[in-house]
């Protein structure tokens, strides 16, 4: 769950310092938010899609969390190649091009006043019948959001959050792949209900192996003996973009980091815990399932990681 502010800051408690996405009274709208809808910037009023989009109807479509950070869209391509990736797997061809994407991504911000946002960019199958088949909806649908987030209190960050792991498993890899960031996330919302019924933050979803995959929305990493150690690609995980930072940035600061397939014993005997996502961006965890993790606080190379991390985004 996050908590989306519109115009009014959220309260100052709610954010962390370093990502500060309210705006100051120059940034802020002075109008109605501006939604990019199909080539047209409408009111938020007016930005709406109709209840034939199988978009909506059977969750057929792919979309992109993304960051502007000081007015620039961080990590521009590797959003917009994860997004055409995902559309290409599903079949879903987007009927503009990459750098009219990235284009439409920059009016969308800067018509809003936004110089520090998240951007949700969503492409749908477009209208259709009542039946499946995508071959009846020709005309997909492009929608770009651009607004304010924080997705956890800014204690958290400082603290850790603690966790559970899931019933619920991560799509299987040959259904569709948890490489697709498509709009069906159910198999996420059923483990994040079970999340809130244990009242934590997260779940950690394990794979059809019973090996850890990731969070609901965040990619994991854990720390063992001074390692840096993160679920592969083929333990069924989003290719989170932030988590390709990370391990980028343990290179950088000189801590050893390896993609490894995790079980959820290794979860539990971490010295180090925490989740990378473009909403949370970088969130310590410091319990599992009533389990500890190391001293219970955050851990010295996790907050060398986030350290690096706000570095990384006032330089990027
Ligand atoms: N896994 C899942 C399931 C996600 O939805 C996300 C995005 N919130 C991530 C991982 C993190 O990916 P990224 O760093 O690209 O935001």
């Amino acid at each position: 769950m996050f908590y989306v502010f519109m115009f009014l800051p959220p309260p100052e408690d709610t954010l962390m310092t370093t990502t500060v996405t309210q705006p100051t009274p120059t940034q802020a709208p002075k109008k109605s938010l501006q939604i990019w809808l199909d080539g047209k910037l409408v009111d938020k009023a007016d930005a709406k899609v109709s209840v034939y989009d199988h978009g909506l109807l059977y969750g057929d479509g792919v979309f992109e969390g993304i960051r502007v950070y000081n007015g620039k869209i961080f990590e521009c391509e590797g959003h917009i190649e994860r997004l055409y990736a995902s559309a290409r797997a599903i079949r879903l061809e987007i009927p503009i091009s990459k750098q009219e994407m990235k284009a439409a991504i920059e009016q969308t911000f800067r018509a809003n006043g936004f110089v520090d946002c998240y951007i949700r960019a969503v492409v749908t199958r477009g209208v259709g019948d009542l039946g499946i088949d995508p071959r009846k909806s020709p005309k997909p649908s492009v929608f770009i959001i651009s607004d304010l987030i924080a997705v956890y209190p800014k204690e958290f960050y400082e603290k850790g959050i603690a966790v559970i792991t899931a019933s619920v498993i991560r799509n299987h890899p040959n259904a569709c792949s948890p490489r697709v960031k498509s709009l069906n996330y159910l198999n996420n919302i059923l483990a994040k209900i079970e999340a809130n019924d244990a009242g934590v933050m997260e779940a950690v979803m394990l794979n059809h192996e019973g090996n850890v995959s990731e969070c609901t929305a965040d990619n994991l990493f854990i720390v063992r003996d001074g390692t840096v150690l993160t679920p592969t690609t083929y333990d069924g995980i989003l290719e989170g973009v932030t988590r390709k930072v990370m391990i980028g940035l343990c290179k950088k600061v000189g801590v050893p980091c390896v993609e490894k397939t995790l079980q959820r014993h290794d979860l539990y005997v971490a010295d180090e815990f925490f989740l990378t996502g473009t909403g949370a961006e970088v969130m310590p965890v410091t319990m599992i399932d009533k389990r500890q993790i190391g001293s219970g606080q955050v851990g010295p190379i996790t907050k060398k990681l986030i350290d690096a991390f706000r570095q990384h985004i006032r330089e990027a």
